[in-house]
């Protein structure tokens, strides 16, 4: 009798279908023998064999560097880091005292140690420590494993083509996947810009991540489906789900050919007008996603994850190596910078957590940079001596509340441009300066902010959740997380008319600019341009060539008449559906709803 197939549902990051066997990486399934050492012979022999593993353990490492995906160099740094584990004194040291003082055979002594360098990483209330000790943790493994003869690199050990279904992957896990040999990818951790989504979406594998039981469901060597966009996942299919699904994927394929090959030109509406399509970045390898599909520029540069992403702070001159690369990979195309948006979810290893009640209402963003003017200012200067390279950048300042807070931040800027005057650094004294419209007072005074920027660039995931109370990050007030609600559309239609009155352009870069459902409403709105993530732009591309712009307009008017989300959503749709039939039949019907918008940006 056939077994019956399930479905679990987690987010959906790479577009794309996967049919395929699952390979179950399984992790810290290793016997330990536990006895103590006899001797000092015992003991000595022990010392060897542990400073066996560890050299083995670093030869691997070495190894698999070498071996990294070109498209991945930048993961390769992961693996330094794990070599750097390998000889760090809570991982090291204290194994080879527990041995020799004592007596505790290797793995033992090691496991003590693991657990040791748990507590006290527990006790530390930073993200990203609590990040890295999964790191401790994998170099542990690698070491134990090493000790019990085992195979080690199982995503090397893989010889097929497969599904792999992991409970997490780590950023050095993920840097080792086998493009050739990797059809799809679960996880039960992780989130919509956790490393191994950004990996999986530049190599353009099919993922779903935050699965939260996949690991737990999947048995090794079950036939799975991955659908990248809808998030869903079915073990052991039925033949006709099966055949479903390989009719979808061989659909979605197909138009995504023809539509990322024309996503190259222009994006310009039938009665011909254009709208620019750039792409978010967090990391400068997504700038090969941004080139392939089809994006103009990057319309969002968010700056923070280079500082996220490592122990210490970088210098001026590690920023603006960083910066420069940025320019000259994009040149001729516009690259939009943001400054530093840390704080509340978006933590750092080197910055003291704050205790704040509401981080999200708390020193974040812009705050924390005019609180830390030597970090704010290091970064401008290093933003302002890069944007000499290819006169391509526009500069922006997040989650600005006012004018007074604005006088304050071109104050800086003014300062650093003088400075380098002074020191013949050259720089574009050109470069347009923007602010993002993301919190409700700046809505309201949109009109005097105009006057003394070049751009706004609408921050919709802010604004969502600051103008409807709703925080982002809470799944108990998800349902509340409404794109569509008339306070929203209302707002965003008073920045642009601001903006456009003050004759300055007007995008949107929030999650709502990706979203396919939400194009007629952004070009009535009168975008100039829209900034989403790579993979989104050429579906978004090829809604604004299919629209004319004047019928979104009348659209637009006839749903600020609407009194709820509810209402115009139902209209959207019925719209969509009638006049785009075939883009959608691509997709499950039910990704018309967007799910999950109010938890993309979750970190
Ligand atoms: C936004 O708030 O819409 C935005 C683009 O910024 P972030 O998601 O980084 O806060
Ligand atoms: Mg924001």
């Amino acid at each position: 009798m056939e077994q019956a197939s399930k479905t679990i549902t987690g987010i959906g990051v790479s577009p794309g279908i996967a049919i395929g066997k699952a390979y179950l990486l399984e992790r810290g399934r290793i016997p330990i023998p536990y006895y103590t050492l006899l001797g000092a012979e015992a003991v000595s022999d022990e010392v060897k064999r542990f400073e066996d593993a560890v050299n083995k353990a670093e030869q691997d490492l070495e190894l698999l560097k070498a071996k990294v995906h070109p498209d991945l160099k930048e993961h390769a740094n992961v693996l330094e880091v794990h070599q750097m584990i390998l000889r760090d004194h809570l991982l090291y040291d204290e194994t080879l005292r527990l041995i020799q003082t004592d007596k505790l055979n290797a793995h033992w002594a090691l496991i003590r140690a693991l657990m040791k360098a748990q507590e006290v990483f527990s006790t530390v209330e930073d993200e990203y420590i609590q990040s890295r000790v999964a790191d401790v943790h994998a170099v542990g493994e690698r070491i134990l494993r090493n000790l019990s003869g085992k195979e080690h690199d199982a995503l090397n050990a893989i010889k097929e083509r497969v599904i792999i279904v992991a409970h997490d992957l780590s950023p050095a896990d993920a840097a080792q996947l086998q493009l050739e040999r990797t059809l799809g990818l679960v996880t039960d951790m992780g989130g919509r810009t956790s490393h191994t989504s950004i990996i999986a979406r530049s190599l353009g594998i099919p993922a779903v991540v935050g699965a939260e039981v996949a690991s737990k469901q999947v048995q090794m060597g079950d036939i799975v489906i991955v659908d990248g966009t809808s998030g869903n996942i079915i073990i052991n299919p039925s033949e006709e789900e099966i055949s479903y699904y390989y009719e979808r994927q061989d659909q979605l394929e197909t138009y995504l050919k023809e539509i990322r090959r024309k996503s190259h030109l222009p994006a310009r509406t039938e009665d011909g007008f254009l709208i620019k399509v750039e792409a978010n970045i967090e990391l400068l390898e997504e700038v090969v996603a941004v080139k392939d599909n089809g994006a103009e520029g990057i319309g969002l540069y968010r700056t923070e994850f280079f500082f996220m992403n490592r122990t210490d702070l970088p210098d001026e001159e590690a920023l603006y190596n960083e910066y420069r690369e940025l320019s000259e990979l994009m040149a001729p195309h516009q690259v939009t910078i943001r400054t530093l948006d840390l704080g509340a979810e978006k933590l750092t290893s080197w910055f003291p957590k704050l205790e704040e009640t509401n981080p999200a209402l708390g020193l974040r963003s812009i705050r924390l940079c005019l609180q830390y003017r030597d970090l704010f200012e290091t970064q401008i200067r290093a933003i302002l001596r890069a944007s000499a390279v290819a006169r391509n950048f526009k500069l922006m300042f997040p989650l600005v509340s006012g004018i007074g807070e604005l006088h304050e931040v071109l104050g800086m800027v003014r300062k650093v441009q003088e400075q380098l005057r002074r020191q013949r650094i050259p720089f574009d004294d050109r470069m347009p300066l923007g602010v993002m419209i993301e919190v409700p007072s700046a809505v309201a005074v949109a009109d005097l902010l105009a006057k003394e920027v070049d751009f706004f660039s609408i921050g919709t995931n802010d604004l969502i959740q600051y103008s409807l109370a709703i925080d982002r990050v809470n799944e108990h007030v998800a349902y509340l997380y409404e794109p569509l609600h008339p306070g929203v559309l209302r707002f965003i239609k008073q920045a642009v008319d601001a903006g456009h009155k003050a004759k300055i352009p007007v995008s949107i870069c929030g999650e709502m600019a990706g979203e396919p459902l939400y194009v007629p409403i952004l070009l009535g709105l009168n975008l100039d341009s829209l900034s989403m993530n790579p993979q989104a732009v050429p579906r978004v591309k090829n809604l604004i060539c299919r629209s004319r712009l004047k019928s979104c307009r009348r659209f637009v008017k006839k749903i600020l008449g609407f009194r709820t989300a509810r209402e115009i959503n139902e209209l959207l749709q019925e719209m969509m559906l009638k006049n785009f039939p075939e883009e959608f039949r691509v997709f499950d019907p039910s990704d018309l709803i967007p799910k999950g918008v109010a938890h993309i940006r979750r970190r």
